[in-house]
């Protein structure tokens, strides 16, 4: 039986930890890896890869759950095309997260009236909400959660890796321009105080591949990605081209790693996938 099923809300750890933190223990239990996607800005591409690579670990055939953390600019349900939807409850009384592409997702963007409402919380308002998004939801059995984290190092990065230390890590984003490097730092040095491991970097919009004739564009410096992933001692998980398609498939809703699998973006995240199967065995 799992722990889940244990805990009435009303155990000895519930009365020792508190019930909140029992039912947290109790859900994070059940998921094996926890991965934050985090960027030291925003617009490199940070929710692209939350969700494209949470397709390919599910292609993978593992079980995955993508809960989208940025609660003032959450972009998952537009990307899975996962709008305007009527949630349901378990039998439980949770949330049952609705599926696309073969993975649970859960967005603070499922529970808003309208997709433009914006959010207007203090910290610890978001931080219980955050902690709701794992417990209130019917995550079950998983082998990876993929968190989508706003940029930066404010609220929600520092109370999700606090919440998911024991079996988590973190997958940095980047773009490849030398500037970009005090991001890719920020972010380093920011796990790094809070002893949270660094699973790798992903370098997007590398190059650009012209849909015409396929040449291939290096639009910002190359190499970049590489080189600062290997100076600061951690994995490099791959590059992604600017794709076009890309962009397209996450304006229409459609993960480009799970509908254009064959292709070199959608290759490059199943590569990032046995990378990440590496690092983490
Ligand atoms: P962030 O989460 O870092 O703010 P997003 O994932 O929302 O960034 O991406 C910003 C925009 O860039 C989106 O329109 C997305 O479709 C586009 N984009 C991201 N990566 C690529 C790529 N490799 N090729 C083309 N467009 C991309």
């Amino acid at each position: 039986m799992s722990e889940e099923k244990k805990c009435s809300g009303n155990c000895e750890s519930c009365a020792s930890k508190g019930k909140e933190n029992c039912a947290l223990e109790a859900c994070l239990g059940r998921i094996r890896h926890k991965i934050v996607v985090m960027s030291g800005k925003g617009g490199v591409g940070k929710s692209t890869v939350a969700a494209n690579l949470a397709c390919a670990l599910a292609l993978s055939g593992y079980r995955v759950g993508l809960l989208d953390a940025d609660v003032h600019g959450p972009s998952i349900p537009g990307m899975l095309h996962l709008e305007n939807l009527q949630l349901e409850a378990s039998g439980s009384g949770r949330i049952l997260p609705p599926e696309a592409a073969g993975i649970k997702v859960m967005s603070i963007g499922f529970l808003l009236e309208h997709a433009d409402d914006p959010v207007v919380w203090r910290g610890p308002m978001k931080i219980g909400v955050l902690q709701q998004l794992f417990t209130e939801v019917e995550w079950g059995e998983l082998d990876y959660m993929v968190i989508d984290c706003p940029p930066g190092t404010g609220d929600e990065p520092l109370t999700i890796c606090q919440m998911v230390k024991d079996s988590g890590s973190a997958v940095i984003v980047t773009t490849p321009q030398k500037i970009a490097s005090s991001d890719v730092s920020k972010s380093v040095n920011f796990c790094r105080q809070m002893q949270f491991p660094v699973t790798g970097l992903i370098e997007n919009m590398s190059s650009f591949v012209c849909p015409k004739c396929g040449e291939i564009t290096e639009i910002f410096s190359s190499g970049g990605g590489e080189k600062l992933a290997a100076s600061y001692g951690i994995a490099f998980l791959g590059k992604l081209p600017i794709d076009p398609e890309v962009c397209r498939g996450g304006d229409e809703g459609k993960p480009f790693a799970y509908h254009r699998a064959d292709t070199p973006v959608g290759k490059a995240f199943a590569a990032a996938v046995e990378k990440i199967e590496q690092v983490l065995a």
